[in-house]
């Protein structure tokens, strides 16, 4: 036993819910279901992380992440925070079916371990990226007129990136993106077709989207994850950057995308990878000459903060997706980094820097 030994884990369910409903081509979400979970050392030291699952995009969801939570946080149990990397190797063995709750246990081991040792998080990364960086916001699907003037409201705040929802009907979904490229007229714009397309309907997408001249960063996802022979013909045959999100769920899949040179970017997101192997996949991305983009599920500041940490000390992530709390109705989180407008400001606290009242009635605690 030191001072780095983990003596408890407790989780606790909570509901954060939307400012307004989030559509995306596979569902819609007005309530995240989400689980804060916490992470006490020995000296005391306390860590906080979010379980964010997504059921329409990942099959995960609040109830099934809490019953899975008592096996896999037993791994932690007794067993040294500084050897986190063997901890979340042993924790993905348990958890993979549960994406998310792996994030949860590994931020909170994290958080808990930088504390105890005094840095922030992004410090146990090196650091090589500390300053303040924009986010995209995004528009979930829904009628022009609604949407457009939603895009307006953000981008008035001094949003210059954009990111759409498409993947329904692509016919209005050009309209939609075209209504708000004439109104925002120095946006640029990430787009989100979440697998909604078939190849023939990406590539009309795409070929409409050049001819209107749209500045498109990035188009995320426009098939589903099992065709990607077509994912290849659509990058060859696109001027727009083409990403995976749904197609990259571990490094397995990563290696796969390099291999078959099937996408531009890298879409990173911590509640579908876990922590450690994000971190893995960053850099095998890196080495391989893909682009990074880092972004969310419906979440609050403590996973969001977990992923604000790797861009600020990997660095070389080039599109942050990191809006997703300033969708929510609620911030249910004191201190941390915080956000001006569009931009996202480090922080310098230990660990996340943040801390949450925990809810003791639905707390399930493994001590
Ligand atoms: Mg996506």
């Amino acid at each position: 036993m030191n001072s780095f030994t983990v003596q408890k884990i407790e989780a606790w369910p909570v509901d954060l819910p939307l400012k307004a409903p989030f559509v995306v081509a596979t569902g819609a979400m007005d309530v995240a279901k989400n689980i804060f979970v916490r992470v006490t050392l020995q000296d005391g030291s306390v860590g906080f992380g979010e379980v964010a699952p997504f059921p329409d995009i990942s099959g995960e969801d609040q109830a099934a992440s809490l019953s899975a939570f008592p096996a896999a946080a037993q791994v932690l149990l007794g067993q040294p925070a500084t050897q986190f990397r063997l901890l979340s190797q042993r924790i993905l063995e348990m958890t993979r079916p549960f994406p998310a709750l792996r994030c949860g246990l590994e931020t909170a081991l994290l958080d808990a371990l930088c504390r105890a040792m005094g840095i922030p998080l992004w410090g146990l990364w090196g650091g090589a990226d500390v300053r303040g960086r924009e986010t995209d916001v995004t528009l979930p699907i829904g009628p022009i007129d609604a949407v457009v003037a939603t895009a307006q409201d953000w981008y008035h705040q001094g949003f210059q990136v954009l990111k759409m929802k498409v993947g329904h009907d692509v016919e209005e979904d050009i309209r939609r993106v075209a209504a708000v490229a004439t109104t925002c007229t120095n946006a640029s714009f990430v787009i989100d077709a979440n697998q909604g397309y078939t190849f023939s309907q990406a590539r009309i997408f795409i070929q409409a989207i050049e001819h209107l001249h749209i500045s498109v960063q990035v188009f995320e996802q426009p098939i589903h994850r099992d065709h990607l022979e077509e994912m290849v013909m659509l990058k060859n045959q696109s001027t727009i950057p083409l990403a995976a999100d749904e197609s990259l769920r571990s490094i397995e899949d990563a290696r796969c995308l390099i291999e078959e040179k099937a996408v531009d970017i890298f879409n990173l997101k911590i509640t579908k990878c876990g922590v450690m192997e994000s971190v893995r996949i960053a850099e095998l991305a890196r080495a391989s000459g893909i682009r990074l983009m880092i972004g969310g599920m419906v979440e609050s500041r403590i996973a969001m903060g977990c992923s604000w940490s790797l861009v600020l000390g990997l660095g070389g992530f080039d599109v942050l997706d990191l809006d997703m709390p300033l969708l929510l109705a609620v911030d249910p989180i004191q201190g941390g980094f915080h956000y001006e407008g569009a931009m996202l400001h480090p922080w310098h606290q230990s660990g996340l820097g943040m801390s949450i009242n925990p809810d003791h009635a639905s707390m399930v605690s493994i001590e």
